[in-house]
């Protein structure tokens, strides 16, 4: 999931700022949808591009990409559109005419995504956990409620286009609407900006959320938290939290779905004669019966001993897939025991080796 930014960029990882500004302009205007209409691929393409360079461009997401090879617990809002609508905007004013957009923009917009990578143990993954995590964001500015005025001050009207938020101009026959150029559209005007949050609405904050994984679930699943993202700004409503869940590498087992796996080694004796060994299950130890003439790489289950399902009842199995070991030195006693063995076996070989006999006999005529 994780992409490497660098390479959807096209840079190298040490790329100046103007590097990084160069390379994504020219795949942003290669993969622009406006450009591309109906291409659902160069849409991602562009997303992607713009994912990378949103986190690129900022150090401090920089800084924790290099270091982690991960957006970290604060990332740039994965598809919201106000990072990416406006970063698009601050690059692209002269190059792309506004198209159709309404002609007032309102002032509130949406908080970013977040996304918070939470790595948990598979036993965890198995039984279901409830865990806090402290999610850094922004918050509402309580100094000024949200609104970005300080106390007292309100919102004036824009004089420059009487609060329309556009200004039309005539050509000829033309008439051309853009938005007006000092409300920024908004059609109103912030003359006395809150002290604390800059006439944001929104202010720093860590919060400790609680956050309950089911049991079952899946290396790689997100949990969304509905408005747990950061705060909208200027009365805009709050964006959500992603918790990305990894799931760590154990020990033991392989996970493949509700099927746990795990390669169990094995002496060419205990196969054959079969035998009763302990075996780990995911919480502790159980017995698992190796039937005489076990097969190398046969897996045996043990039904019902694997990981939850994640929506219905019931779990899955662990299975053991049996690693004959053969050993590499032979203490005299097995030595003898060996030969003796062999001796005793040279009428009796199994069903593979007497069908590729066969097999030879016909190749030689
Ligand atoms: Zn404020
Ligand atoms: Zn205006």
């Amino acid at each position: 999931m994780p992409r490497d930014y660098y390479e959807v960029l096209g840079v190298p990882r040490g790329a100046t700022d103007a590097e990084l500004k160069k390379a994504y302009r020219q795949l942003a205007m290669q993969y622009h949808p406006d450009r591309n209409p109906g291409a659902k691929d160069g849409e991602e393409r562009f997303k992607e591009v713009n994912e990378a360079y949103t986190v690129l461009s900022d150090p401090e997401k920089r800084a924790h990409f290099d270091r982690f090879g991960t957006v970290g617990p604060v990332a740039g809002g994965g598809g919201t559109d106000t990072g990416f609508g406006t970063l698009f905007e601050d690059i692209f004013e002269n190059f792309f005419s506004g198209g159709a957009r309404s002609s007032r923009r309102s002032r509130a917009t949406r908080g970013e995504d977040l996304q918070y990578e939470l790595k948990i143990a598979l036993e965890e993954a198995a039984a279901g956990v409830e865990t806090k995590i402290q999610i850094p964001r922004l918050e509402q500015c309580d100094a000024c409620g949200g609104t970005g005025v300080e106390p007292g001050g309100r919102l004036e009207t824009c004089d420059f286009c009487r609060g329309r938020g556009e200004v039309r101009r005539t050509h000829g026959f033309l008439t051309v609407a853009q938005p007006c150029p000092r409300c920024q559209g908004a059609g109103q005007l912030n003359r006395h900006p809150c002290a604390r949050c800059r006439g944001e609405g929104r202010q720093r904050s860590e919060r400790l959320l609680s956050v309950k994984i089911p049991a079952g679930i899946e290396d790689g699943m997100q949990l969304r938290l509905s408005g747990e993202g950061s705060g909208g700004a200027n009365g805009g409503p709050p964006g959500d939290l992603y918790v990305l869940v990894r799931i760590r590498e154990h020990e033991i087992f392989v996970r493949d779905g509700a099927d746990l796996y795990c390669d169990l080694p094995v002496a060419f004796p205990q196969l054959a004669l079969g035998v009763e060994v302990e075996i780990p299950v995911l919480n502790g130890t159980a017995k698992l019966r190796i039937p005489p003439g076990s097969q190398p790489n046969q897996i045996l289950r043990l039904k019902g001993k694997g990981m939850p399902h994640l929506r219905q009842r019931g779990h899955g199995d662990a299975c053991y897939r049996l690693i004959l070991e053969v050993p590499q030195k032979l203490n005299p006693k097995q030595r003898e025991a060996l030969l003796a063995f062999e001796a005793a076996s040279k009428a009796e070989r199994g069903p593979l080796a007497l069908a590729f006999l066969e097999r030879m006999k016909k190749l030689l005529g």
